[in-house]
């Protein structure tokens, strides 16, 4: 089974992070706070490939996979 295609790249996302407050990026002079979501209400997931939000997936609503 292939993995869901990014609405923002078009790449299957096969790795999703859980960013509720982004993350840091460095500019040159220091690290600057990003994140993938002008929202505050939920937070977002995100492609790990662009960066862009998953607003509409969460990865366990996909295949059946269980940790044990
Ligand atoms: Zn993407």
């Amino acid at each position: 089974m292939d993995a869901p295609r990014c609405p923002h790249c078009g790449e299957p996302v096969t790795r999703a992070l859980d960013l509720p407050y982004g993350w840091w990026e460095w500019t040159g002079d220091g690290y600057r706070l990003t994140t993938a979501s002008d929202r505050v209400d939920v937070s977002p997931w995100v492609h790990w490939d662009c960066m862009g939000e998953l607003r509409q997936f969460h990865p366990q609503d996909v295949g059946t996979y269980q940790m044990r």
